[in-house]
């Protein structure tokens, strides 16, 4: 398969969800996709129904499944849904039965989000905070966290003046920047006006992911890619990888897929471990041993125009997309 020039690329980054879904489906049709659509919220100040859409293209009884998802995280969807665009229109769907495979695209896993230009759903929950595995409760947060309550989720917007940049600095010097971004990404469960809420119950887009993620994912051998931007350096990404992995299924993953890999847990880089992520999710339901998820997050990506000299050196199709440059509208999604 070959990367086409970057002008055949244009006209996949969507203006807003709506058209994001429209160009995702039109897209998903041309190709012969299976198309699935599940409402998640539906109103005249939506627009109509708000959905998570599904693509499925390939042979009845995969061996192997490709399984994409976007906008887990609401606005972060504007770059997912745009790869996932491209990528339909880029697959060959022979290739995929040929191979007896299948490509399963899930888009917008966060329609609210993505709607209303927000990082988390309908209910202020961080959906990747949401995903609890057996044993786990809806309840909890760390000390540090009830302790950093105030600073964290200020009553008002934080003034110049009022020390707010002095208190931040304050808090990086007294814990570490590793072990403060440990505190406050991890999710909690008591704040649910807080950041990183995890919610107090199953939101309604993760009940959906819940009942149909195995029925999608199918086949002796899966590789999950769920698409994110916001941490680490623009225009640079990481594979993160979740659960419990093996350093020998961690030095596989470099050599096969590039040198960009972290794991989740690891005091260093931008990663941080949590609880409710869909990974951990996946993993631990998952029948097939040999399931593979990776957070693909790209480093603020949307916060600017592209810089011109953005270049990719991985052989994946998909990744060669993201050196295109969408809309800056989204830059409040980190
Ligand atoms: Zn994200």
């Amino acid at each position: 398969m070959t990367v086409p020039p970057k002008t055949e690329m244009l006209g996949i980054y969507p203006a807003n969800y709506h058209e994001a879904r429209d160009l995702f489906r039109q897209a998903a049709q041309d190709l012969g996709a299976h198309l699935e659509n599940h409402v998640v919220l539906s109103g005249a100040e939506y627009g109509g129904d708000l959905t998570i859409d599904v693509a499925v293209v390939g042979v009845e009884d995969p061996t192997w499944s490709l399984v994409v998802s976007s906008g887990l995280h609401g606005v972060e969807g504007f770059f997912g849904s745009a790869l996932q665009t491209a990528y339909l229109r880029q697959v060959q769907r022979q290739d995929v039965i040929d191979s007896k495979g299948q490509l399963v695209l899930i888009h917008a896993i966060n329609p609210f989000g993505f709607f209303a230009l927000r990082r988390v759903n309908e209910d202020n929950v961080d959906l990747n905070r949401n995903f609890l595995v057996t044993g786990e409760t809806y309840s909890g947060s760390s000390q540090l966290y009830k302790d950093l309550n105030g600073f964290l989720n200020p009553a008002s917007p934080p003034h110049r003046f009022d020390g707010y940049l002095v208190k931040a600095l304050w808090n990086i010097g007294r814990f570490g920047y590793s072990k403060l971004k440990q505190i406050v990404a991890e999710g909690q469960y008591d704040y649910p006006k807080g950041i990183f809420f995890g919610g107090h119950k199953t939101a309604q887009s993760t009940a959906i992911i819940e009942t149909h993620i195995l029925r999608w994912a199918r086949g002796r051998h899966v590789v999950h890619l769920d698409f994110h931007t916001g941490l680490g350096k623009r225009g640079k990404y990481k594979l993160l990888v979740p659960g419990k992995r093996s350093q020998t299924d961690l030095t596989y993953y470099s050599t096969f897929m590039g040198p960009e890999i972290e794991h989740l847990g690891s005091d260093r880089g931008i990663a941080y471990k949590t609880k409710g992520d869909f990974g951990q999710y996946v993993l631990s339901i998952s029948k097939t041993t040999d399931y593979h998820f990776f957070f693909a997050e790209f480093g603020n990506v949307f916060r600017h125009s592209c810089s011109q000299g953005a270049s990719y050196r991985e052989p994946s199709i998909l990744f060669q997309f993201a050196a295109q440059c969408p809309r800056a509208r989204a830059s409040r999604t980190t």
